[in-house]
C-alpha cells in the first residue's frame, strides 16, 4: 500500500519543507511528450530534437521541423519546454550534418560545433522553432548542446534571440563550460547539465563502454564538483541550473543535485514518481548536507553508500 502511495506523482515536485524542484521529462517526439504529460511531468527539461531526424539523409525542411516541434509543444500548453538544438555526432550521427570519417567523433565537430561548417542548419532550426512556439501555448526555452566557451554561449544566445526566442541558454556537458560557468552565464539565461557527457569528458571514459561503468557514473566526486562549480557560477545572476542527464533519474543522486543548487531535474517519465517521493522525504537543508558528504567523498562508491544510508525511504521504493 505504501509502495503504491509513494509512486503517485501530481506534478508538484518539492522537498519536505516546500522548496520547489521542477520535475520535468526528457522526450524525443510527440508521442513521448504526451506520455510524459500524462505521467504528471511539469514540463519538458530536454527535447532531443535530433531524435526526430536520425534516419534522414537530408536536412529536414523548415515545414517538417515546424510539424515535429509543434507536436511536442502542444502536449504542454502553458508549460516550459526546453528544446535542445540538434545534438548531432558521436553516439547520434546525422548524415546531413556530421562527418562519419572523423577519427574521434566524441571530440569532433559535433553538436553546436557543426555551425562552423554548416551555419545555415541552426538558422533554419531556430526559424522553425520560433514558428512552432508561435503556433502553441508552450513556453520555449532553447539551448545548444556541447557549448565549450563564453564566445559560443554569446553567439548562440544572440542568434536565438534574433529569431524571437527570448529564453536562450546552454547545456553544460563539457568540463570547460562548468569551470567557466560564471563567464558563460553573462550570456546564457539558464543551463542544463548533461551528466552523461559531462561524466564522459571529465572521466575520459567512453559513455558507451560498459566495461568502464565504474568510471562512467555521476556519483564520481569529480563530476559532482563540476556541477557544484556550475551552480556557483550561476548564483550571482540567479540563473536556473537544471540537470537532464541520467543522474537526474537516480532518486538518491537527485537529493545531492538539489543540495548543490539544482532547480530542476529532467528524466525519463517513468522515473518521476520515485524521484518525487525521495525529495519529499528530505528538507533542503538535508539535501545540502548530503551534497557536502558526496562532494567530499574520496570515491564514487563512498559517495553513493554514504548518501543512500541516510535515505531510509529508498528501501520502501524497492
Ligand atoms: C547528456 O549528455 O547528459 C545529455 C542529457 O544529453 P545526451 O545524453 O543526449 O547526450
Ligand atoms: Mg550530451
Amino acid at each position: 500500500e505504501l509502495a503504491s502511495r509513494v509512486r503517485v506523482f501530481n506534478g508538484d515536485g518539492a522537498t519536505k519543507d516546500g522548496r520547489e524542484v521542477q520535475l520535468l521529462a526528457n522526450v524525443g517526439d510527440a508521442a513521448g511528450a504526451r506520455t510524459a504529460a500524462e505521467a504528471g511531468a511539469m514540463g519538458v527539461g530536454l527535447f532531443r530534437t535530433e531524435f526526430c531526424f536520425l534516419d534522414q539523409p537530408d536536412e529536414p525542411t523548415i515545414e517538417a521541423q515546424v510539424e515535429a516541434y509543434t507536436g511536442v509543444l502542444e502536449a504542454f500548453p502553458g508549460k516550459k519546454v526546453v528544446v535542445r538544438t540538434l545534438d548531432a555526432g558521436a553516439d547520434k550521427p546525422l548524415p546531413f550534418l556530421t562527418d562519419a570519417t572523423e577519427a574521434n567523433p566524441a571530440l569532433g565537430v559535433r553538436a553546436y560545433r557543426t555551425t562552423r561548417r554548416d551555419p545555415d542548419v541552426l538558422d533554419h532550426q531556430l526559424e522553425a522553432l520560433a514558428k512552432a512556439e508561435a503556433a502553441t501555448q508552450a513556453k520555449v526555452w532553447v539551448m545548444a548542446p556541447m557549448i565549450s566557451t563564453a564566445e559560443e554561449a554569446k553567439a548562440f544566445t544572440e542568434q536565438a534571440r534574433s529569431y524571437g526566442l527570448a529564453t536562450a541558454g546552454m547545456m553544460i556537458e563539457v568540463p570547460s563550460a562548468a569551470l567557466m560557468a560564471d563567464k558563460l552565464f553573462e550570456h546564457a539565461e539558464f543551463a542544463s547539465v548533461g551528466t552523461n557527457d559531462l561524466t564522459q569528458y571529465v572521466m575520459a571514459a567512453d559513455r558507451l563502454l560498459s566495461s568502464l561503468a565504474d568510471l562512467s557514473t555521476a556519483w564520481q566526486p569529480a563530476v559532482l564538483r563540476l556541477i557544484q562549480q556550475a551552480c556557483q557560477g550561476a548564483e550571482p545572476k540567479g540563473r536556473p541550473v537544471g540537470v537532464c542527464g541520467e543522474a537526474a533519474a537516480d532518486p538518491a543522486l537527485a537529493t545531492v543535485l538539489v543540495g548543490l543548487g539544482v532547480a530542476s531535474l529532467s528524466m525519463t517519465a517513468r522515473a518521476l514518481p520515485d524521484v518525487d517521493a525521495v525529495l519529499k522525504s528530505v528538507t533542503f537543508e538535508e539535501c545540502q548536507e548530503l551534497a557536502r558528504i558526496a562532494v567530499d567523498s574520496p570515491t564514487a562508491e563512498d559517495a553513493r553508500e554514504a548518501v543512500r544510508s541516510k535515505l531510509p525511504i529508498l528501501e520502501e521504493l524497492g
